[in-house]
């Protein structure tokens, strides 16, 4: 196969980014195997059952045994435990990689755990939705994505080098960035959107003054877009909280300040304040389109629902 860059992958963990891959890997033909694993029975049993993987093992063992790349892709908080299962079993030369959202504390938690000889070059896809498991995953999903490379200073460059290869045929962009700065941009692109849509949804459930039915039956009216981001995993999202903890307080302190300042001007009835805050925002998502980050389809592209 021309375009093979690794011999045999192991995917640690069987998710929606997991899945995702597989599927990407399969349609760029860049592994000749690849192969799954997951800690309950019941994801190996739905992985077999739909050729999520060419082989699922029953082990984490077996599952990095003679692969050339190995990818974390598990909660945040169960990186380090892993790569202390998987250590004793990593060929020499290997590569171990992650997906995890947050860096600085993958890092801090697998780092010490790879043997001399492996290459550890951290990595974080900017590609999700709200779904999860073995069964939510598509080839397309890192297509015009970023894949962000969190290599450490002195890492393998031909090492970096095949995984930014390897991300660009799964479809995605590529870069390279330090692991603190990574962890800031996505506390504002990311981390901090979620908590606010979580918030939203919440204040939403406790307004006893406007029926469950209500907020359900309105919804359309931007209630809904926090609804898809607040049904994210939970597990995954508390993850990031707890190890993005300095750069999240951060954002959101400034974020509390804004909206401070917004309360304010509504207070004292300031049109042009607000007038010229939603002016700048309504640049920045411009910009998003302008990069091709999104669609400018009026409603996200979403097509109304047929009638009757
Ligand atoms: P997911 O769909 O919820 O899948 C998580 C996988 O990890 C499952 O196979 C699960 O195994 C396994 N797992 C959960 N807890 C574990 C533990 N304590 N020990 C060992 N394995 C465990 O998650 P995902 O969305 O693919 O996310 C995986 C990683 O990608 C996370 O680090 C996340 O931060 C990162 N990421 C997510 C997104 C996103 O939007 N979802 C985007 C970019 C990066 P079982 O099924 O057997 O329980």
């Amino acid at each position: 196969m021309d375009d093979q860059l690794y011999d045999r992958v192991a995917l640690i963990g069987l998710g929606l980014i997991a899945s995702s891959m597989f599927w990407a890997i399969k349609r760029a033909g860049v592994a000749d195997e690849v192969v799954g694993y997951a800690r309950s029975q019941e994801t190996r049993d739905t992985a077999r059952e739909i050729g999520l993987c060419d082989e699922v093992c029953d082990t984490l063992a077996e599952a990095v045994e003679g692969a050339d790349l190995v990818v974390l892709c598990v909660p945040v908080g169960a990186m380090g435990a892993v790569a202390e299962e998987i250590a004793p079993h990593l060929d020499p030369g290997a590569t171990v990689t992650d997906v995890g959202s947050v860096k600085k504390a993958v890092i801090e938690a697998v780092g010490p755990h790879i043997p001399d000889g492996v290459h550890f070059v951290p990595a974080h896809p900017l590609a999700g939705t709200e779904q999860s498991g073995p069964r939510s995953g598509f080839a397309e999903l890192f297509d015009n994505r970023w894949t962000l490379l969190v290599p450490a200073e002195g890492s393998d460059s031909v090492a970096v080098e095949r995984l930014r290869n390897f991300w660009e045929a799964l479809g995605a962009h590529v870069e390279e960035m330090d692991a603190d700065h990574h962890d800031l941009v996505l506390a504002v692109t990311s981390h901090t959107p979620h908590l606010i849509a979580y918030t939203m949804v919440g204040v939403a459930d406790d307004l006893r003054r406007v029926t469950d039915s209500e907020v359900i039956k309105y919804s359309a009216a931007g209630f809904r877009d926090f609804t898809r981001i607040a049904a994210s995993d939970p597990t995954m999202w508390r993850d990031v909280f707890l190890t993005n903890k300095d750069a999240t307080l951060e954002i959101l302190g400034r974020f509390t300040e804004e909206l401070f300042a917004l309360q304010r001007a509504i207070r004292k009835g300031d049109g042009d304040h607000l007038h010229a805050y939603f002016t700048r925002t309504r640049a920045i998502r411009r910009g998003i389109i302008e990069a091709g980050q999104d669609t400018d389809a009026p409603n996200f592209g979403r097509t109304p629902k047929p009638k009757g």
